[in-house]
């Protein structure tokens, strides 16, 4: 008879519990999480057809809707996290051999150029300093000039800690008959957002940041014109996994029966309905405010202990993850591992801006004023600490 033999042993390591230490996550991403949130993904698996999944994607999509501000109706999750909806969103919109226009404030227009030129699109970059915004005015001349069929802009650049004025670019992008792409992993519920209204064609987020839930989902709205678009494409987007149409069949967007395209993370759907529920019973526009009232308070808590911000203008700083110069003469990175061994992670930064600025998130939860008081004061300490030694 058949004898299974392996020569490779079971790796020690598994025989014992996994360390997972409770820190308080006020980095760029993830945020802490909730205790309901977490206990939802401890729930049964259910069946990723079965009616009450298929009714709990469905309140994830009124939820996506409520949180994007948008009626349109591909309006979904993509299993993935933030650079899931990334893909998703640039290959679909754009085809093979037209020009994707690029506004770069930081490393996320850095990796949508860097992905349109894996897909063989033609990459037009406006590119400004770390710190600043891109000027719509300059958006407007390259979009007038290149004919992008897809103009992206990060609205939260948390690598350097700008939120991205949206006003007007849809209009740019349209008259020059292309779409306009929103990335707001960083920024959704925590600064002003209205898809609608700006008339936005395609947005996608994460899981992770403000609304507090596991790393794993990328919501993702499309608009109608972005779908038309998507139904007249010349060639099928190259990945199945990514087709919006097949995302939105399975997740009941196009009106017809749903079909299996992949099972879902059943789990991690659960934690998505459950960080809606914490929005939808605070209220989005209150989540935003707290977010914009707390970066006031803590320019004034940082400023008052001679802390510079990064970004100069106060209007173009992104209220939930706030970016502060690295004084002189004090070690960023001892002011990291000094706060990890009180249990807090605040993060130093990211590409070029690492060792320049230290990134403290206020995502969700974590804008309550007392919380981010008490790490603010906290961080001051050890960056005090630190500049005597
Ligand atoms: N865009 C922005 C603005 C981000 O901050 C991040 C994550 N830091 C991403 C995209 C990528 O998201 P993820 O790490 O979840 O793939």
């Amino acid at each position: 008879s058949l004898r299974v033999m392996s020569s490779i042993p079971p790796p020690e390591c598994l025989f014992k519990e996994m360390n997972i230490p409770n820190r308080q996550l006020f980095g760029p991403g993830p945020s802490t999480m909730p205790q309901v949130i977490g206990a939802s993904q401890a729930q049964p698996l259910l069946g990723h057809l079965h009616p009450e999944f298929v009714e709990i994607m469905s309140q994830c999509r009124l939820g996506l809707q409520y949180v994007f501000k948008t009626r349109n109706a591909y309006t979904f999750a993509v299993s993935g996290t933030g650079h899931a909806g990334m893909e998703a969103a640039i290959l679909n919109l754009a085809e093979r051999g037209e020009t994707i226009l690029v506004a770069k404030a930081g490393i996320w227009g850095q990796r949508a150029a860097d992905l349109g030129r894996r897909l063989g699109l033609k990459v037009e970059v406006v590119e400004v300093a770390d710190g600043e915004i891109v000027p719509v005015r300059a958006l407007e001349e390259a979009a007038t000039r290149v004919k992008p069929a897809l103009i992206f802009v990060c609205h939260g650049e948390s690598s350097t800690g700008i939120v991205q004025p949206l006003e007007g670019l849809s209009k740019i992008a349209h008259d020059n008959g292309g779409l306009l792409l929103v990335d707001t992993v960083a920024s959704l519920g925590g600064a002003p957002f209205d898809m609608d209204q700006l008339n936005v064609d395609c947005v996608y987020s994460a899981t992770q940041k403000v609304l507090n839930g596991p790393p794993g989902l990328a919501p993702i709205s499309f608009s109608d014109r972005a779908i038309q678009k998507i139904k007249n494409r010349k060639e099928r987007v190259a990945s199945f996994y990514f087709d919006a149409l097949e995302l939105g069949n399975y997740w009941g967007c196009d009106g017809e029966m749903r079909r299996y395209h992949h099972t879902a993370p059943i789990s991690s759907v659960y934690a998505l309905r459950e960080a809606l529920a914490i929005i939808a019973k605070k209220g989005i526009d209150n989540l935003i405010q707290q977010h914009v009232d707390n970066a006031t308070a803590m320019y004034n808590q940082l400023g008052e202990a001679g802390l510079s911000m990064f970004v100069n203008k106060k209007e173009d700083r992104l209220p939930c993850l706030h970016t502060i110069k690295v004084p002189e003469g004090v070690d960023w990175k001892a002011v990291q591992s000094s706060l990890f061994g009180q249990g807090i992670e605040v993060a130093g930064g990211l590409g070029a801006t690492t060792g320049k600025i230290f990134r403290i998130g206020t995502f969700g939860q974590n804008s309550e004023p007392v919380k981010a008081k008490e790490v603010v004061n906290k961080f001051i300490q050890v960056v005090k600490e630190q500049s005597k030694l």
